[in-house]
């Protein structure tokens, strides 16, 4: 893969919430997570907490399955971008992503996702402990990324997994 790409290491989330209400107020001028494109989910038992948002698949079924073409590859940045005026709101893209990023969104009655705030993305400028960053795809670190992969898995009970 080419180009920038959004890069989370949960392993320094502090689960504050800042990402969450950064993309809130940026893609809808209220400070309200539920409207956020990322979702930071905590199991503070545990003392994890793992910030999701869209992966921008190479080969998005969100992109496969939308059937007014609204959901878009977008090459320039790197991601996966819906139309709004296209949008019908069916929902599909939400039901075919198997990371949960697709948002519908109640107050437009349209389907959001992340866009990579255009180039810019709010929560990596309010992130305070770097947790995530907007870094060229080379540099990213598979092996690394499997080993932390490893680690939170096994730190999961078997039967919630
Ligand atoms: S702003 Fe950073 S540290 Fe805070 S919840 Fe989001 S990813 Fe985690
Ligand atoms: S919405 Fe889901 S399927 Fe589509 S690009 Fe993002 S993570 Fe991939
Ligand atoms: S909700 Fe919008 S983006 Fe998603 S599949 Fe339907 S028309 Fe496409
Ligand atoms: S890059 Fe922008 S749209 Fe995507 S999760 Fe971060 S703040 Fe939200």
């Amino acid at each position: 893969m080419q180009g920038k790409v959004l890069y989370i290491d949960h392993e320094k989330c502090t689960g504050c919430r800042e990402c969450e209400l950064a993309c809130s107020v940026f893609h809808t001028g209220a400070s309200n997570p539920s409207r956020a494109r990322i979702k930071v989910f905590k199991w503070e038992w545990e003392g994890i907490y793992l910030p999701m948002t869209c992966q921008n698949c190479e080969d998005p079924f969100c992109v496969e399955v939308c059937p007014t073409k609204a959901c878009r590859k977008d090459p320039e940045l790197n991601r996966v971008i819906i139309d709004k005026d296209k949008c019908i709101g069916c929902k599909t893209c939400i039901v075919a992503c198997p990371f949960g990023a697709p948002l519908f969104d109640k107050a437009e009655g349209i389907t959001v996702k992340c866009n990579y705030c255009d180039g810019d993305p709010q929560c990596v400028r309010f992130c305070e402990t770097n947790a995530i960053r907007y870094i060229d795809a080379s540099e990213v670190n598979a092996a690394k990324q499997y080993a932390a992969a490893e680690r939170l898995l096994g730190t999961f009970p078997k039967q919630s997994i």
